[in-house]
């Protein structure tokens, strides 16, 4: 078995370490490659994956939008977020995934929070997106965006019933959810959001912990980091391609050591 994650540049991608550790849980024999490709490389993936070359592939930036258009086969949850992250071929059909959603779920299972806490969202793009539609009518959500345009817009093309408020307001008895690249490079999401929730989940990950991760431990606040939420993703990832369920803790391990 083949797969692979497609993206540009790709080559920091911890989906190959990941899901050869899932191979190796379970003692199969497959192999996961990175694949690094701009636009117009795009099709010549496409077409390994209907010839059989291919078994599946994982896709990242900036092709996510890219591979919703070119699945032949989508549900409606992905149909809302116009973005795919996992292609298979079944039944001769180019079928897209958003395994993202399940990604976001499992974060909010590792909180251990009651199951209606509130959610606040910060950031208006795709890990956004699929922030709100993981949760869906389960709990309150609000969008918090630097640009409430966005977020208008982001909650019109949902469909959701989110509150949309101003950038730097507070989230007191909610979880935050960071949607946006604040942390990856050492930067600290407004003052008070993080110290004012009960819950935190940080997509955004790089070599070093972020700045709102160390707030969260050092108040004491449950949290699940982008390695926690990547993980989960990955884990239901491999389901679809494979069949096999594994523990996201197997995933999570892998992803921690790169
Ligand atoms: P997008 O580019 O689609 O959206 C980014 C969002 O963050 C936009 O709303 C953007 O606002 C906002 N933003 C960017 N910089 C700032 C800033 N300095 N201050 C305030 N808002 C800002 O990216 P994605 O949604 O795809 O990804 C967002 C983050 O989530 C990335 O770091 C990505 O790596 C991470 N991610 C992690 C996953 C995981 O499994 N851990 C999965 C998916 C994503 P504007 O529109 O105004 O530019």
């Amino acid at each position: 078995m083949r797969f692979g994650v497609v993206g540009h540049p790709v080559s920091h991608s911890r989906s190959p370490a990941m899901h050869m550790a899932g191979f190796r849980y379970l003692g199969i024999d497959g192999s996961y490659e990175f694949i690094d490709t701009q636009n117009d490389g795009f099709p010549d993936v496409v077409a390994s994956l209907r010839n059989g070359s291919l078994d599946g592939v994982n896709v990242t930036m900036p092709h996510k939008r890219t591979a919703f258009a070119a699945a032949d086969v989508t549900g409606a949850v992905v149909d809302r977020l116009e973005a795919v992250n996992t292609l298979v071929v079944r039944e001769g059909a180019l079928s897209g995934f958003n395994t993202d959603i399940d990604g976001v779920q499992y974060a909010l299972s590792r909180l251990e929070l009651p199951p209606d806490t509130p959610v606040h969202v910060l950031g208006a793009g795709g890990a956004a997106a699929a922030a709100i539609v993981a949760v869906g009518n389960a709990r309150p959500v609000s969008i918090s965006a630097r640009s409430q345009l966005r977020a208008g817009q982001l909650r019109e093309q949902l469909k959701a019933s989110a509150a949309i408020v101003p950038w730097g307001s507070g989230a007191e008895g909610m979880i935050v959810i960071n949607a946006t690249p604040m942390g990856m490079h050492g930067e600290h999401l407004p003052p008070g959001v993080v110290q004012s929730a009960v819950g935190l989940i940080d997509m955004a990950y790089g070599d070093a912990v972020t700045s709102s991760i160390r707030t969260a431990v050092s108040l004491g606040i449950p949290y699940a980091d982008g390695l926690v939420m990547l993980a989960g993703q990955a884990a239901e990832a491999f389901h679809i391609f494979t069949g096999a369920q594994i523990p996201a803790e197997v995933m999570e391990a892998a992803a921690r050591v790169g």
